[in-house]
């Protein structure tokens, strides 16, 4: 045999409970708990309270003594009946009134945070590095120049031998660039500068400085090669891959600063900057480049391999880093098949003359 479950909506009757209106003595009188607490004296009503007015007053512990808001301020009524104390509890949702409520409000407010966390950190390592490449578009040119100039800052600070500026090497390295910028087709803002360091290198950074460090314009036979390292450094700034890449890495400080703006986005900047300078380009970046640099050589019509060459050179010394600054991206064997494919015979004018040549290689010698 089973007892049926109680019904929660049936009224539950207790006898002989205590009520005490706030005026007179307390007396006993009977109590209807339906949709609202109906109290009987003799039969006769007295009063009903509705069940979410309904607060519990003095201890936990022994009969239950409740008030209600609506009820004259000294009025209670106390409940000894143990089914009509169940029902109370069960019915009344806020009779433990403040505490109850701000309980409520807290989990309410906990709840909000915990998804509130869920959604940055969804943001942070999920949906911003894998929408990070459409993301790079929406990046306004200025504040790409600021992680750009950041970065600059950073990099250097890294190299301390400094900026390389003989005039002459200057001059000759101005003249390489325009006619690359120009063969490039596309408004590209680049400035390109020298650093003395003795690591056969070179990079981009984001918002169009590019730098060559003094053992790769050392390494360079030709004007060629180093015009295809140029060049495929120009595809990067043309992707914004350095962007892109900073996007990936940091993205989450960068646009929650690019939207919040003020001090933290001078912040939000920095770590973009530091970001954009350790992050790797993808590999379809690196192609990209290399096919960017491929194009550019054959329109100068210039053999597009001698990036290849120097690029095979200096991956085959030992202790060497990959091209761009330290980024993890070795020149893989179908990188440099493509390359060593181009078959572009040097047909148009050499790049620079002899003597630019003699200069630009110099360029770090005083
Ligand atoms: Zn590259």
């Amino acid at each position: 045999m089973s007892l049926s479950p109680p019904d929660a909506n049936r009224a539950v009757e207790a006898r002989g409970q205590l009520y005490c209106d706030g005026a007179e003595a307390p007396r006993r009188v009977d109590l209807r708990l339906g949709d609202t607490l109906q109290i009987f004296e003799n039969g006769a009503f007295v009063s009903a309270w509705a069940l979410a007015d309904v607060r519990r007053v003095g201890s936990a512990s022994g009969p239950l003594r409740i008030r209600a808001l609506t009820a004259p301020p000294k009025a209670w009524c106390e409940i000894s009946d143990a089914a009509a104390v169940a029902a109370v509890r069960q019915r009344c949702r806020l009779l433990e009134g403040d505490v109850q409520e701000k309980r409520e409000a807290r989990w309410r407010i906990a709840a909000i945070a915990t998804s509130g966390v869920v959604v940055i950190a969804a943001l942070v390592w999920i949906v911003i590095p894998a929408i990070a490449d459409r993301l790079a578009p929406l990046v306004p040119a200025g504040v790409e120049k600021q992680i750009g100039a950041a970065a600059d800052s950073q990099a250097r600070s890294r190299f301390k031998g400094g900026a390389c500026v003989s005039p002459a090497g200057e001059a000759a390295l101005g003249k390489l660039v325009d006619k690359l910028k120009v063969l490039a087709g596309i408004p590209l803002d680049v400035q390109v500068g020298v650093l003395a360091s003795p690591v056969q290198n070179a990079f981009a950074l984001p918002g169009g400085r590019v730098y060559l460090l003094r053992g790769l314009i050392e390494s360079a036979q030709s004007p060629d090669e180093l015009a295809g390292v140029l060049a495929h450094e120009f595809g990067h700034v043309a992707h914004r891959d350095g962007l892109r890449a900073a996007l990936r890495e940091g993205g989450a400080a960068l646009a929650i600063g690019v939207v919040t703006g003020g001090a933290f986005g001078a912040g939000a900047i920095s770590a973009a900057a530091r970001a954009s300078l350790s992050a790797a380009y993808s590999r379809e970046a690196e192609t990209q480049a290399d096919d960017f640099a491929a194009a550019v050589l054959t329109k100068a019509g210039r053999p597009a391999r001698a990036l290849g060459d120097i690029l095979k050179r200096i991956e085959a010394q030992e202790g060497s880093t990959p091209l761009d600054f330290l980024r993890d991206h070795p020149l893989t064997r179908d990188r440099q098949d493509r390359l060593e494919n181009e078959t572009t015979q040097a047909t148009g004018e050499p790049l620079l003359s002899a003597g630019d040549w003699l200069a630009l290689r110099a360029i770090c010698s005083r």
